[in-house]
């Protein structure tokens, strides 16, 4: 049986992957990619096919970019309350249709429907959150400069360029493409080859909201041909790029290529510290709950797993009874507690990570390996816990995947020494009932964030970003990325 027909589909979903094979949007039309190639995009929860989209070339991203400076002028020109009141509505709709796009997003991401419902009211917050924020910003600063009336005003860039990965699809297009749209930006999107649906809906729907036609362009395609195109266009005027390391470092290239600006939120591997004051049970259950959420495939997820000797033991013992009873299944599933995997590629780098760390050193000491979902020929794998030394290739690279690496400690140094000896610096967290040592450790760890007695926490206000291999350009979801997106002119005239 189709997995169309298996899982209850909402009747408008059904009607819009009858739209396929899906284009990207330019300039508020349909577009097709010149020479009309195709990727196809499977449910990464029974492997089927559900649609195809165009793989636009370099020269139909060079429309989009075109599109989205020309639509500037007008866009930006807009007072804030209208231009703000445009987005609130894109919002409102948004939020209308949380179902939809939260069950589109299951279907290609392979997200828990009710996580990917969560991702879709997180996009509608941040989308409010930044038009609100916006009203507030000061336009012209008026400088005390001896000898001359002087300030600075604030402009909007112009088109901006946007890469998203696809482990968070349409929540990371509301952290991204929000501020830059407030503060009067155009934007184009490039989404992840395998998640791109949500992005064509969310285009589809700005324009029925209101939102002019090239103030929002998606391309779609391949990351080496749309993706690189995007990031090497002059006429974009800032770029942003969410992705690997790898990938990054290839955008930031061809951004510094043209002297455009470039932010870079890349990958992780983060460590929770576990001090031997804590309630066990409950923070092995957190991080079992932390390492499987979405499958693992979380850039700032707790990855390496560094507790205090005394408690070792015990915590162990909790993660492996917790973690043995998570249930395995669809994303469309009530009853999953973890999904599949996002392609058959990511499934062989997860158990890659495995078999190259065990060959290597490291023990498995708990689960591993591909899993069954009787009838369904998904991308499933058993989360696994690794242990041993912190030089092991699992323990140093990125996995993606629900597997989490275990080391102990015996002093609040040797832990930080470990937490920090990585390439990596995006979010780490610390566990202790010790609220001086928590702040210690929590200024001392060499990464953007830090959390306490919590890992994943995002609320709007607070920037999110990282360091060293895990990012460059500051952090999201704060005043300080909306800031990013004016550009300061000073105005100076000599007063003698
Ligand atoms: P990826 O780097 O392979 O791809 C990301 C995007 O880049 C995709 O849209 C892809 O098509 C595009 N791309 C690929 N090659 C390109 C090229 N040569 N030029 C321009 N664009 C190109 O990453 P992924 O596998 O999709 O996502 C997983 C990675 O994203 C992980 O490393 C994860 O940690 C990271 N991530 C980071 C954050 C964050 O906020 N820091 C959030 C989510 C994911």
């Amino acid at each position: 049986m189709s997995i169309l027909a298996k899982f209850k589909l909402l009747p408008e979903v059904t009607e819009f992957l009858k739209g396929s094979p899906f284009t990207g949007l330019v300039a508020g039309k349909n577009a097709p990619a010149t020479g009309g190639a195709l990727i196809a995009t499977h449910d990464p929860g029974s492997g089927e096919k559900i649609a195809d989209i165009h793989d636009m070339t370099a020269a139909d991203v060079d429309r989009a970019v075109n599109a989205a400076n020309a639509a500037f002028p007008a866009w930006s020109a807009l007072p804030q309350k209208e231009r703000g009141a445009i987005l609130l509505r894109l919002a409102d709709a948004v939020e209308a249709r949380k179902k939809v796009i939260a069950q589109i997003e299951a279907l290609e991401a392979g997200k828990i429907e009710a996580q990917a419902q969560g991702d879709v009211q997180n996009f509608v917050d941040t989308m409010r959150y930044f038009v609100k924020l916006a009203e507030g910003v000061q336009l012209r600063t008026k400088l005390d400069v001896a000898g001359h009336e002087a300030y600075t005003c604030k402009q909007p860039w112009g088109a901006c360029g946007f890469i998203f990965p696809w482990n968070f699809p349409f929540l990371l297009i509301g952290w991204g493409i929000s501020p830059a749209l407030a503060a009067g930006n155009t934007v184009v999107i490039k989404p992840a080859e395998d998640t791109s649906l949500s992005a064509i809906y969310l285009a589809r729907l700005a324009l029925e909201a209101g939102v002019p036609a090239g103030v929002i362009n998606v391309v779609t395609g391949r990351g080496q041909c749309a993706g690189a195109a995007l990031s090497a266009n002059p006429r974009i005027k800032r770029m942003s790029f969410t992705g690997s390391p790898e990938v990054g470092r290839l955008v930031a290239e061809a951004c510094g290529r043209n002297l455009v600006p470039v932010k870079l939120e890349l990958g992780g591997k983060g460590a929770a510290v576990v001090f031997d004051d804590v309630d066990v049970d409950s923070v092995a259950d957190k991080l079992v709950g932390a390492i499987t959420f979405h499958t693992g495939q979380v850039c700032c997820d707790a990855t390496r797993w560094l507790v205090h000797s005394r408690i070792h033991d015990r915590f162990l013992a909790r993660c492996k009874e917790k973690l043995a009873q998570v249930r395995i299944g669809h994303p469309l599933d009530p009853d999953t507690q973890m999904g599949p995997v996002v392609n058959p590629r990511q499934k062989a780098r997860v158990l890659g990570y495995q078999e190259k760390g065990q060959a290597t050193g490291a023990k498995c000491v708990f689960g591993g390996g591909p899993a069954t979902v009787e009838g369904l020929d998904g991308n499933y794998v058993k989360p696994a816990l690794l242990s041993g030394s912190l030089d092991n290739v699992a323990a140093r690279e990125e996995i993606f995947g629900p597997v989490a690496y275990i080391a102990t400690f015996d002093t609040e140094e040797q832990a930080l020494r470990m937490a920090n000896d990585t390439d990596y610096g995006l979010a780490n967290s610390v566990w202790t009932g010790d609220k001086a040592r928590a702040a210690r450790m929590a200024e001392a760890m060499e990464a953007g964030n830090s959390w306490i007695n919590a890992h994943n926490v995002f609320p709007h206000g607070v920037p999110y970003g990282g360091v060293k291999k895990s990012g460059l350009g500051g952090g999201v979801l704060s005043p300080e990325v909306l800031m990013d997106y004016y550009r300061s002119v000073s105005v100076v005239r000599p007063l003698a």
